[in-house]
Parts: structure tokens; sequence; C-alpha cells
């Protein structure tokens, strides 16, 4: 019978505490026979970063950004030793690999890294002697052998790429919830389990506010063809495939429903209506990491003059503010900013063949009387500023408005 190879990933609550850390083990356990090889991708304990970047916070705002990443990926050292040394007072041949010992190359800067490779001859050898390797998620190191971090939630991408690399048959993601549902279950109790998503409104979903599962490694289980099953590591429960495999798929126009928090708008009224005024505005933020997300602009009446509104997220406002400000290239007549804003998305590939979804989103909102101050679209989502304090409520009656319920 031919040996199969698993990679196992485990989140901060799912090793949050040594009671965790014994049931982690049972699970890996679990999965162990003699044709099954299992590789183990894990985050830290669950608070540990954040409590981390608020020491680097203590010492300076601006805390180097190579020593940012060598203190960050000090907690999965942490989770990685206690998973192994586990396993091994039970008995088991298992160790702890961190990402420079691989190692696990990345390319990019810090903080925001990007994994290009990982070298698995060793990993391989140990699993082919039974063995269980225990490997940090999140961190990497760079062609200057600094340690490297490769943004938050990082360790979903990890688990994927290592997948990737030791071509593996199967990634199992183990969090708190035993899937991904049709929205964040605690802001809807409605929600309900997804058995099948594809890649695409996978990635839209966690893109715009879905947290169970990291955009990046969405993206790169896509590109390689990765087929990733979400699970809880609290209760035994199917979970949920994410695929680009086609085969029995509800017919669901839309899938799910995101929301994000905390947006902030930003309006420029009377702008020069000519060639090159939007990229003025828009190469200072860029040359800052500003993410710029919605943007929409008027038509001018005058053709002279137009109106142009974009959205960042509310904790980059004062910057861009000042950025704008201080623009020398572009000349305006006034400047609004408004924060507290939410936007509410509603994903699905059906949409691509159903007309009509965009009227009953708008008409659905209009119902519950929730104004929308900025609309954007794509093939298979359709987007919507609207105001903080109108979040619950509009994914409420989306939920509704589309059988999701
Ligand atoms: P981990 O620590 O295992 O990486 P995360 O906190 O990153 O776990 O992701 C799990 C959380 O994602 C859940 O507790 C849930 O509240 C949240 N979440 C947001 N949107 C969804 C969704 N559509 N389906 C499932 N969980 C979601
Ligand atoms: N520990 C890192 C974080 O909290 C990475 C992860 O959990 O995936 O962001
Ligand atoms: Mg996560």
């Amino acid at each position: 019978m031919k040996s199969k190879t698993l990679v196992l990933k485990f989140g901060g609550t799912s090793v949050g505490s040594i009671e965790r850390i014994k049931v982690v083990s049972k699970i890996i356990l679990s999965h162990k026979s003699k044709n099954t090889k299992i590789a183990v991708v894990s985050s830290a304990m669950s608070g540990v970063t954040n409590e981390l970047i608020k020491k680097s916070k203590s010492i300076s705002n601006n805390f180097d950004s190579a020593e940012y990443d060598a203190l960050l990926s000090t907690g999965e050292q942490v989770a990685c030793a206690l998973i192994a040394g586990n396993l091994k007072a039970l008995g088991h041949n298992s160790r702890s690999w961190l990402s420079w010992q691989l190692p696990i190359m990345t390319e990019g800067q810090h903080s925001n890294s990007r994994i290009s490779n990982i070298k698995t001859t060793e990993l391989k050898k140990f699993m082919n002697k039974g063995g269980i390797p225990i490997i940090t998620g999140f961190q990497g190191i760079n062609t200057n052998f600094r340690l490297t971090t490769i943004g938050r939630s990082g360790s979903d991408a990890s688990a994927i790429m290592l997948a990737k690399f030791l071509n593996a048959d199967e990634c199992i993601i183990y969090t708190d919830i035993d899937g991904v549902y049709t929205t964040d279950p605690r802001n809807n109790k409605k929600a309900k389990k997804i058995k099948k998503i594809f890649y695409d409104e996978m990635l839209e979903m966690s893109s715009l506010g879905s947290k169970v599962m990291q955009p990046t490694s969405v993206q790169d289980a896509k590109l390689n063809k990765i087929d990733i099953t979400v699970k809880s590591s609290f209760i035994r429960k199917k979970g949920t495939l994410i695929t680009g495999s086609k085969k029995s798929f509800s017919d669901q126009i839309i899938t799910g429903i995101s929301s994000t928090k905390d947006d902030a708008k930003i309006t420029i009224v009377g702008v020069k209506d000519k060639p090159g005024v939007a990229a003025a505005i828009f190469k200072p933020l860029s040359d800052n990491s500003i993410n710029v997300d919605m943007v929409v602009q008027n038509i001018s009446l005058n053709k002279k003059e137009t109106d142009i509104t974009f959205t960042i997220k509310a904790e980059d406002l004062r910057k861009t503010e000042k950025l704008i400000k201080k623009n020398k290239k572009i000349q305006f007549k006034k400047i609004s900013f408004d924060k507290n804003l939410s936007k509410v998305s509603i994903i699905g590939v059906g949409m691509i063949t159903t007309p009509g979804i965009t009227y009953r989103m708008f008409k659905a909102l209009a119902k519950k009387k929730i104004n929308i101050m900025v609309i954007s679209t794509s093939e298979i989502k359709i987007s919507v500023l609207i105001s903080n304090k109108d979040i619950k409520k509009a994914v409420a009656c989306l939920h509704t408005e589309f059988n999701l319920d």
C-alpha cells in the first residue's frame, strides 16, 4: 500500500495551554499509522504573539524590523518544543524544527515576507523512519540568514507551503471552529457550516475579513492545487473542504458573507480632472505602505474638477491625512474624513451566472434603513461601505436574503 503524507497545522487557541498541547498530541497520534507520514506546523500559544508585539512597542514604536521578527518568532518555538516534548514523553519519536534549521527560505520585507522555498531533506529522512517533525509556523530566514516573519496568522501559509514542498497528499488546518461558516458565527447565530468552498470564494472571504484562513495561504493553496480541510481541534466533526475541484458543489448563489471593522473614508473635493492626478494622490500612500481599498471618482460636471473618495484602515487615517495635506503635486478645495466604517461583502461564484444580485443586496439593506456609502464589485463579490453600528444588522439581513440562515 502506498504511503500517504499528511500536514497538520494547529492555530494559537488549539495550543493555548498545556492541556491543549496534550489534546493536540492525541490528535496527531490519531492520524499515525504504518502508511501515514505526518508533519506538524504549529502557531504560538494564543496571546503570545500579541504580548511580544506589546513588548516591542514598549521599547519603541519604531522597533527595529529584524529584531521584531527575531522576537516574534520565539512564540512558535515554545509551542513546537512543548508538542515535540510531550510526544517524546509519551514514547514517540518526535522533534521540533525551527525555520532556520531546515531552512524555510523567505523573500520580501521583514514582518511581511513570503515563503519561497523549504528544504525538506532532513524532514523526509526523519519521517521515513516514523518520526513526527513539529515545525514552527509564521517564520523563515532571508538570504542574509536573518529571521523573518510572514504576516499575522502566517502559520496557515507555512502549512500550505510545507504541504507543497513535501508533496503532501492532504493538509488539515486545525482551529477553534469546526469549519468555514457562511459568516462569522461570533457575529451571527444563524451562520451555517459550508461543506465545500472554492479557493476563489475562500480567498475573497478571507481578504474581506473572515479570519478563519489567512488570505496568502489560500492563494498559495490555489496556485499549488492543494486541497485544505479546516477542522476543529476541540470537537470531532467533519470540517470544510477548500478546493478547486467542481465535484458535488451546491447550487447556492451566495456562499458567504464577510465584514471588516474600522475602515475609514477620505473624500478629496475639487481636484483637477486631468491625467496623472489620481497617481499623484496615491503615490505617497503607496510609498508609505498604506493600503488603499475602495476608490470612487465622481464624474466632473464642469469637466475641470472632480472628487475622489477612497477607503483605508482607520489606523492609517492620521498618516494619510498628513501625506495628502503636504502633497505639493495636488490641489483641491476641501478634504473630509470619516471613520468607524465597515465593509460588508457578499461572496459567491453563483453570482457570475445569476442576474439581479446587486439589486437584491441593496434592497435588503434599504429595507433595514442601512445607508450605503461606497460600493465595489468583482466577478464574485459585492462590497458596500456602511457605518460600524450597522454591521450586525447588515450581515443578518443579507444572510436571510440569500437563503443562508
Ligand atoms: P487559529 O488561531 O486557529 O489560526 P483564527 O482565530 O485565526 O484561528 O480563526 C478562527 C476564527 O475565525 C473563529 O474562531 C471564528 O470566529 C473566525 N471566523 C471569522 N469568519 C469566519 C467564518 N466565515 N467561518 C469560520 N470562522 C470564522
Ligand atoms: N503567531 C502568529 C500570529 O499570532 C502566527 C499565527 O498564529 O499563525 O499572528
Ligand atoms: Mg488563524
